[in-house]
C-alpha cells in the first residue's frame, strides 16, 4: 500500500518541514458540511474559484489511495483501463442528443477554427464510438473498459467542497456485451467490485435502485453513504426489503375517490398576482384572512408530450399531446414516474416537457392559474392526477383565469361527471415519495426518509449509445446487432469527502481517516526534533517504510501543544509520540487517532514498535 516517495526502489519518510500542510484553525466562512470545512482547515485543498480546488501534497495521496483502491478492484475484475480525451467533438453529443439533455451543465469551449468541443462530463459518446471502431463480432465480447479521468460539470450549484465541485475525478468504466444475460452478468461483477471497493474504503453505504437519468436504459442502483448532510433523499421500508432513492421511488397502493359531496358552491376569487401555490396560500391569509393548508391546494401543471425526435426543438412539436398534472399542493411531481406514465399512455415512447409558455397560453392555458376543470372540453389533454388529488374535501385550485383561483373545487361535480365515461383521466402515483408513505412492496412497510450523498452508480445502459452512434457487432447468427453496455461511475474525490463526513470520520478536533485511504498511516511526533529522541524517530520512520508503511515526521521546531492540534486535525491513522520520559524507559507512545475502548494510547518497547504498529493498522 506504500505511496511513500521513492527513492531507487527505497520509500522514504516525508519530513513535516518539507512538504506543505497549510493548516488553519479558523473555519472557512463559505464551508457548510464538516468535510468541507475540515479539508481545508488540515491543508488538503486549497480552494481556486467556485467548485474548483488545488489539491494539496495530503490531499493528493489520499485521492491517489482511493484510485489505487479502485484500479485494483477494477484489475481484479478483468476490466482494462484507458484514458479518454476530456475535449470531446461536440458533433458526438449532438448525434445522442446529449448536448441538450445535459443543458447547461456541459461545458462548451471553441477552438481557434470556432470548432466547439464539450469538456467531458462523462464518457459514454466518446468510448461507444471507440468500441464500435473497433469492436466488429460477439467474438470480441464481453470486454470491460474503464479510465480514471477529470470530468467537468457546470454545475448549477457548486458547494459542500469537493463533494460537488465543478472538476473532478470519476472513474467511469463501460461494460459491452452482445446478450441481455452477458449484461446482467457484467453488471453484477461490478456491482460486486463495487461493495469491494467501499469496504475498502472504509465507507458505511447503502444500495438503493436508482433511475438511469440521462443515462437511459432500464436499471440502476446507487450506493449511497448516509449522512444528514447528504444532498440526496432516499427511502427505505421500514421492513427492510426496499430502498430507492428519491428521483425513482415508487410509492405503494394509495387508494382515490372523486366522488365526495361539493364543501360549496364553486367561488371564484380575485388572487392578484399570485400564480405560485405559497403565494395564495399566504394571500388567504393575509387578504382573506382564513387559514389555507397547501394540502387543500390542488397544483395543476400544463405538460407536453412529443416524440423523442421532435424534443430536440420544443417549438416544431409534431402529434402534440397536452397532459394535465394535477397534485396537492403540498406535493412535488416526480418527472421520472411522470413520463413513464405518459408513455405507458401514448404507447411509445415519448419526452414529456412542461409546456412552452407561448406554445400553451396560445392554447388557451392560463399558465400560473390552471385548474383541473380546464380539462373539460379538451380532446388535446390527457388529465393525470395523483391519488392524494383524486380525493373528495375542500379543494383551493386555479379559475382557468389570470389571477383567479376557486374554492370548494369538487372533482365530481366540476370535472368527472361532465366527462363521465372519458378514458382520458388516469390516475397513477406521480409524485415525489415522501416519509410515512406505503413501501412500494404493499406489505405494509412503510417508507422512511433519509439523506445520502451518492458515491457511485451503476446502469443497465443497453443499447441507447451504441444504436445512435451505430456501434454494432455480429452475433453468433451473422446478424448484425447493437452492442448492448452497462456502464458505471465511482466519484473518488467524493468518496474521500464522504469518508470524513459520514459518522466516525472526524471528531471535534479533526479528520479521522481509515488506514487504507489516510494520506500517511502513520505520523511520528518527536516531542523534540534533536538528539536521542531525533534518532529515535529518524530510526523508527525508516524501519516502517521498509514494511511498506507511509511515515510522515512532525520535524518542526513547534510546541508539543501544536504538534498535538495539527496531528488530530489531519487525521493520521496512527501517532508515535517520542518524549525523554518514556525513551527513558525505552518506550514510545503510540495512540490511535480513532478513540476506542481496545486502543487506547499505549506505551511500547522501541524494538516492538513496528509488530505493534503493523497489527494495530491492520484494523484501523
Ligand atoms: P449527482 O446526482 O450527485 O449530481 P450524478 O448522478 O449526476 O451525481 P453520475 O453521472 O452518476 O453523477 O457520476 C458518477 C459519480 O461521479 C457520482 O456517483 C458521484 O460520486 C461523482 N460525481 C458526480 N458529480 C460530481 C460532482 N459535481 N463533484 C464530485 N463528484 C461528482
Ligand atoms: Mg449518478
Amino acid at each position: 500500500m506504500a505511496i511513500g516517495r521513492c527513492t531507487k526502489g527505497k520509500t522514504v519518510p516525508t519530513f513535516w518541514s518539507k512538504t506543505l500542510i497549510p493548516t488553519s484553525r479558523q473555519v472557512p466562512g463559505d464551508a457548510e458540511v464538516p468535510s468541507h470545512q475540515l479539508m481545508l482547515r488540515a491543508g488538503f485543498i486549497r480552494k481556486l474559484a467556485a467548485g474548483i480546488y488545488d489539491y494539496l501534497p495530503l490531499g493528493l495521496r489520499s485521492l491517489h489511495k482511493v484510485m489505487a483502491v479502485v484500479r485494483q478492484e477494477m484489475d481484479r475484475t478483468g476490466a482494462c483501463e484507458v484514458l479518454l480525451p476530456a475535449l470531446q467533438p461536440i458533433e458526438l453529443w449532438q448525434q445522442t442528443g446529449r448536448h441538450i439533455d445535459y443543458g447547461e451543465n456541459l461545458f462548451v469551449v471553441k477552438d481557434r477554427h470556432d470548432r466547439e468541443h464539450a469538456l467531458g462530463p462523462t464518457h459514454e459518446e466518446v468510448i461507444t464510438s471507440l468500441a464500435g471502431t473497433y469492436i466488429k463480432s460477439y467474438k470480441q465480447l464481453p470486454i470491460n473498459l474503464y479510465q480514471i479521468q477529470t470530468k467537468f460539470r457546470d454545475e448549477f450549484r457548486p458547494r459542500f467542497g469537493v463533494l460537488r465541485s465543478r472538476e473532478f475525478q470519476m472513474k467511469d468504466g463501460y461494460s459491452f456485451d452482445t446478450t441481455r444475460e452477458g449484461l446482467d452478468r457484467s453488471y453484477q461483477v461490478m456491482y460486486d467490485a463495487y461493495c469491494r471497493i467501499f469496504n475498502r474504503c472504509g465507507l458505511q453505504y447503502v444500495v438503493v435502485d436508482a433511475e438511469s437519468g440521462e443515462m437511459g436504459g432500464s436499471g440502476s442502483q446507487q450506493f449511497t453513504v448516509l449522512t444528514p448532510t447528504g444532498e440526496d433523499t432516499i427511502f427505505r421500508s421500514d421492513k427492510g426489503n426496499y430502498a430507492a432513492n428519491l428521483e425513482k421511488c415508487p410509492t405503494g397502493d394509495r387508494s382515490h375517490d372523486f366522488t365526495g359531496d361539493p364543501t360549496g358552491d364553486l367561488e371564484e376569487i380575485y388572487t392578484p398576482d399570485c400564480p405560485g401555490i405559497d403565494d395564495v396560500r399566504d394571500f388567504f391569509s393575509k387578504s382573506l384572512g382564513s387559514r389555507l393548508k397547501t394540502s387543500n391546494m390542488l397544483k395543476s401543471m400544463v405538460y407536453v408530450a412529443s416524440k423523442i425526435s421532435d424534443h430536440r426543438d420544443p417549438h416544431h412539436v409534431q402529434d402534440l399531446h397536452y397532459i394535465l398534472v394535477v397534485l396537492r399542493g403540498d406535493h412535488d411531481v416526480n418527472e421520472e414516474k411522470l413520463s413513464v406514465e405518459v408513455t405507458k399512455i401514448l404507447g411509445e415512447k415519448v419526452s414529456v416537457m412542461l409546456a412552452p409558455e407561448k406554445l400553451a397560453m396560445d392554447d388557451g392555458w392560463a399558465l400560473g392559474f390552471v385548474g383541473p376543470h380546464a380539462f373539460v372540453g379538451r380532446t388535446d389533454t390527457t388529465l393525470l392526477v395523483d391519488p392524494d388529488a383524486a380525493q373528495g374535501g375542500f379543494w383551493v385550485a386555479g379559475a382557468n383565469k389570470a389571477n383567479h383561483h376557486v374554492k370548494h373545487f369538487n372533482w365530481d361535480r366540476d370535472v368527472v361527471d361532465i366527462v363521465s365515461g372519458n378514458k382520458n383521466i388516469v390516475v397513477a402515483d406521480l409524485r415525489n415519495a415522501i416519509d410515512g408513505d406505503p413501501s412500494p412492496k404493499n406489505d405494509d412497510g412503510v417508507l422512511k426518509a433519509s439523506h445520502g450523498i451518492e458515491v457511485g452508480q451503476v446502469f443497465k445502459l443497453g443499447t441507447k449509445y451504441t444504436e445512435s452512434l451505430d456501434a454494432t457487432v455480429l452475433d453468433e447468427e451473422n446478424n448484425r446487432v447493437p452492442i448492448i453496455m452497462g456502464c458505471y461511475g465511482i466519484g473518488i474525490n467524493r468518496i474521500m469527502a464522504s469518508v470524513i463526513e459520514q459518522t466516525g470520520g472526524h471528531d471535534e478536533n479533526g479528520i479521522i481517516w481509515p488506514a487504507s485511504i489516510a494520506p500517511y498511516q502513520i505520523l511520528i511526533t518527536p516531542i523534540k526534533y534533536e538528539g536521542v529522541i531525533k534518532q529515535t524517530a529518524d530510526r523508527l520512520a525508516d524501519e516502517l517504510e521498509t514494511t511498506g508503511c507511509d511515515v510522515l515526521l512532525d520535524d518542526r521546531d513547534e510546541r508539543p501543544g501544536v504538534k498535538f492540534k495539527d496531528a488530530d486535525l489531519i487525521g493520521i491513522p496512527l501517532r508515535i509520540t517520542i518524549g525523554d520520559k518514556a525513551l527513558k524507559d525505552g518506550c514510545v507512545e503510540i495512540k490511535p487517532r480513532r478513540a476506542s475502548v481496545d486502543t487506547k494510547s499505549q506505551l511500547v518497547p522501541v524494538g516492538d514498535v513496528v509488530k505493534y504498529t503493523v497489527d494495530l493498522l491492520s484494523c484501523l
